[in-house]
């Protein structure tokens, strides 16, 4: 249950919805294929009044206080009709996940089932829930800010175990509370900034800007430092890209076949024939990794084979870790070096394939460079797509890059929305620092130091407006 994570008391960032007049809404929280179990949910009102009509206790009694969160046994009834055998727990407010009354009916799985139950519940004037409504309430009655409306929905749609991890940590509020300790900390900088505007201007007495700016460029640090961890945090929830590039024939096809030890991209000896990009989700330590096995790079008149070569540079672009292929067997030319300097600033793992017909003794000399790595090159691996040699270390290197991003704070942002209001609350605050640095006039800085605020503010939910919210709903299923 996501109630014990929290302290339901003292979450209350939203305040709007607090005490606000709102229907009853009922869903089917669980999936509905095959299943042992389904559940339906009521959050409202006047959820206790309906499972109290619809509801007989196999002991006869009604529901009392006592019976809070406990689950309780009998049958749901449509008149003379029972529709099936259930356990109910009465969860009354504010202490449930939406911090309204809940009732949660657990009936047998499958389709029907609940399907049955819900239509009885909807037909006592209860509405249908639309997409995340559940915890929409939640955020809106103040028990949840919107890091962890999001982190709930990365629970739920976790590729890997380590961005499940990540969203229950977020979850568990951690991150929330570091945020809210930098907006507070803005706050009373903003404070005093006031104070001295107001009233040491009369005073004619030089404004003691020092420890103002000690301050602002403590924020300004731990803001950078959470932004770095982000990037860590994106790479856990939405994987690592991980992009194959190289010339045709090369051998990318059987080093993506290789890693995922299936034969699902096409392997051919014909250059060129990998048009459009395969991509093919794979998990590193826990962490989801996909490999974008692209058409390849070279410069070429044919029409079909230039748009892959294209979509190679696109990809190559969108890409978190390039995998740069070579065929070691054969000699590293200015041709080799050409291509690898298109991989631009990204970190890039240079590989030479074909180890088993034994490296031309150029591309041993040029892995023996890598053996210091240069940025924005990671290291250099020989190995054999086709023995599997050399594949181990591959997999070591990556293991290694992935690790080296590890986070600094406990906790990291980790969605696009999140990062970018991170990144311009982080931007004011160095504005304000540069301002301060410079002797630039104390209320210009507030100017900055309030938009940091804001940013912070919007980062949790607070003064956002329902477009936003929508934005961020229409991703939930109904149920949750
Ligand atoms: P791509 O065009 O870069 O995707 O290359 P492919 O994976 O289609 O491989 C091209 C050819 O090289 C095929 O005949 C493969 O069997 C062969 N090949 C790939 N990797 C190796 C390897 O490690 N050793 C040897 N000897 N041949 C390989």
């Amino acid at each position: 249950m996501w109630q014990c994570f929290f302290d339901m008391t003292d979450n209350r960032t939203h305040q709007e919805g607090i005490g606000d007049a709102q229907d009853t809404i009922a869903a089917i929280s669980t999936s509905t294929g095959e299943a042992g179990i389904g559940i339906v949910r009521i959050s409202g009102p006047d959820a206790f009044a309906v499972a109290e009509t619809i509801f007989h206790a196999a002991n006869g009694r009604a529901y009392t206080p006592a019976d809070h969160r406990k689950l309780r046994y009998g049958w749901i009834r449509d008149g003379e009709t029972t529709l099936d055998e259930v356990l109910v727990s009465f969860m009354q407010a504010p202490h449930t996940y939406t911090a309204e009354d809940i009732v949660e009916i657990n009936a047998h799985g499958g389709r029907l089932s609940v399907e049955r139950i819900l239509k009885l519940v909807l037909s006592h004037g209860v509405r249908l829930a639309t997409r995340g409504e559940f915890t929409r309430r939640a955020f809106l009655n103040g028990r949840i800010d919107l890091l962890q409306v999001e982190a709930i929905h990365d629970i739920i749609d976790a590729q890997s175990e380590a961005a499940q991890q990540q969203a229950v940590d977020q979850l568990g509020g951690g991150l929330s509370h570091q945020i809210k300790d930098l907006k507070d900390a803005i706050l009373s900088l903003l404070s005093k900034v006031e104070y001295d505007i107001n009233f040491m201007e009369d005073a004619q007495e030089e404004l003691p800007v020092l420890p103002m700016l000690q301050e602002a460029e403590r924020l300004e640090q731990a803001m950078a430092s959470l932004i770095k961890d982000s990037q860590h945090g994106r790479l856990v929830r939405d994987g690592i890209r991980a992009v194959l590039v190289g010339e045709p024939n090369v051998g990318k096809s059987s080093l993506m076949n290789a890693l995922l030890r299936e034969e699902r991209a096409i392997v051919t000896d014909v250059p060129g024939t990998t048009r459009d990009a395969i991509e093919e989700g794979y998990r590193l330590d826990g962490i989801a990794l996909r490999l974008i096995d692209t058409a390849g790079l070279r410069e070429t008149d044919d029409k079909v084979e230039a748009i892959g070569v294209d979509m190679s540079r696109r990809r190559m672009k969108e890409a978190d870790l390039i995998l740069a292929l070579f065929d070691g067997s054969c000699d590293w030319t200015d041709r080799e070096n050409l291509l690898l300097e298109e991989t631009g600033d990204k970190p890039t793992i240079v590989i030479l394939n074909k180890s088993d017909r034994g490296l031309s003794s150029s591309a041993v000399a040029f892995l023996r460079t890598l053996e210091i790595p240069k940025r924005p090159i990671i290291g250099g691996v020989a190995l054999s797509a086709l023995t599997g040699e050399g594949i181990e270390a591959l997999i070591a290197m990556m293991r290694e890059y992935l690790l080296g991003q590890a986070p600094e704070n406990d906790v990291a942002l980790s969605n696009l929305r999140q990062i970018d209001l991170l990144e311009k609350a982080h931007q004011s605050m160095l504005q304000a620092v540069y301002g301060m640095r410079a002797g630039v006039a104390i209320d210009a800085c507030e100017v900055d130091l309030r938009q940091s605020y804001q940013h912070l503010a919007a980062l949790l939910g607070e003064e956002i407006g329902d477009d936003v919210l929508d934005k961020i709903f229409q991703d939930f299923c109904v149920g949750k």
